[in-house]
């Protein structure tokens, strides 16, 4: 049996991310990845805010396009334009950014053992069977094995996650600088997407509660009936799933740690995890070198409260937003797309909005009375009432 401080399950960007910064400490490190090769399939939209370069490292060459705003659509077409000087945000490509952070956590020391899949894990001293019949003997074992997490069910109920559809589409004439989101109330939370990669190409996707069957054939009807996507050609049909952010979720037991898509570390809002995923395996591998520094895994526990501390308001506030959404019908999206094109908040939105942290703007709306003249009576007290 081969003995490390850490194993890391799964080679997603988020694991390995973690495994670099253990492994520069010096810890030996191994991440047993089920798959032959890192990142593919393609599951993502690859639009990360711009934050990202603060959080983690993104070398140029794998930005394919910079966004400076958004049309948001609501479902009758009122579209509110929102627009930064500034690139707001990035298009990535998203498999060779998972191959880079792989490589980079290996280039630290990290050991990568593809075709490894993690079958189970003792999480009270560390032991993890590999379907080879391989076993391998950890300190600390991080779960970083995406929605469908194995090392997560093994102290929490299996988790909820949103069915995502999306294709790749050659297109003529696409404003490349700009998304386009829809708000429906058929498929609210969840939202559909146009994301330019460059002028000629777009990712066309959504995510819903719908079963993937449904999904698929609503963004069929979208893109068919789409202005913008008129003599635009299929290329490429992707499917995936975004975990459901849960408030309640443990992510530590014992000598079992969980992080990423695992942890249901998702923005509520979004579902895109990237951001908060980078930040999160930042955090529990500050409090993993600690643990191993001073060889007591009790302390692993601190990760659970400091990930409460540090990003458990800003969650609050996206799920709100996000359960205002799912309870508004059509008619009520629509009028609070024009509430807020009357009420000026184009500009209020272009000013405090930020694709990562949506509480500066709710805030704002708060602040200005907006809030209770776009929403029912009821729900903006609920909204309020966060702030108190
Ligand atoms: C259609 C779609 C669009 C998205 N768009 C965006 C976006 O625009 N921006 C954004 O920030 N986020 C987006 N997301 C979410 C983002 O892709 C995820 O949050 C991110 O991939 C999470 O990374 P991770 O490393 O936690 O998990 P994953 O990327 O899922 O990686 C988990 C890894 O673990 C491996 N694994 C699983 N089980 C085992 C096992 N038993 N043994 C060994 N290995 C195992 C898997 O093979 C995989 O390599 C999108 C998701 C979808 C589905």
């Amino acid at each position: 049996m081969r003995n490390y401080d850490v194993a890391v399950v799964g080679s997603g960007p988020i694991g390995s991310t973690l495994a670099r910064y253990v492994a520069k400490e010096g810890f030996k490190v191994v991440i047993l990845e089920k798959k032959r090769n890192v990142g593919v399939p393609l599951q993502c939209a690859g639009l990360l805010g711009k934050r990202i370069k603060k959080i983690n490292i993104l070398p140029q060459e794998f930005i394919m396009n910079e966004i400076y705003g958004a049309y948001l659509h609501s479902p009758s077409e009122t579209i509110l334009k929102v627009s930064k000087k500034d690139p707001e945000a990035y298009v990535i490509d998203r498999v060779a950014y998972d191959q880079f952070l792989s490589d980079e956590a290996v280039q630290s020391g990290a050991q990568l053992l593809l075709n490894h899949r993690v079958e189970s894990v003792n999480i009270h001293n560390g032991e993890v069977f590999v379907r080879n019949g391989e076993k391998i003997s950890a300190q600390v074992v991080v779960g970083a094995d995406g929605y469908n997490s194995m090392v997560s069910r093994l102290f929490n109920s299996a988790s909820e996650n949103y069915e995502a559809v999306q294709y790749l589409m050659s297109v003529k004439g696409v404003e490349r600088d700009y998304v386009h989101v829809k708000a429906e109330s058929q498929i609210s939370p969840g939202f559909l997407w146009i994301i330019p990669i460059s002028d000629s190409l777009v990712r066309v996707g959504m995510f819903s509660s719908l079963p993937y069957k449904e999904a698929s054939a609503h963004l069929e009807g979208y893109i068919q009936k789409n202005p913008q996507l008129k003599n635009s050609t299929y290329l490429k049909k992707y499917h995936g799933c975004i975990p459901i952010f849960n408030p309640k979720k443990q992510i530590v037991k014992k000598r079992a740690i969980l992080v990423g898509d695992a942890a249901s570390q998702v923005k509520p809002t979004t579902g895109g995890g990237l951001t908060l995923g980078f930040l999160c395996a930042k955090l529990a591998s500050e409090v993993m070198v600690k643990a191993l520094e001073i060889e007591n895994t009790e302390i692993l526990q601190k990760y659970q409260t400091l990930y409460g501390k540090k990003f458990g308001k800003e969650l609050k506030t996206q799920r709100m937003v996000h359960k205002t959404f799912q309870s508004l019908n059509d008619a009520e999206l629509d009028f609070m797309f024009s509430k807020l094109k009357e009420e000026d908040a184009e500009d209020l939105i272009s000013e405090y909005g930020d694709m990562d942290t949506q509480s500066p703007l709710v805030k704002e709306m708060l602040r200005r009375g907006i809030i209770f003249s776009i929403l029912p009576q009821l729900l903006s007290r609920r909204i309020s009432s966060l702030w108190k």
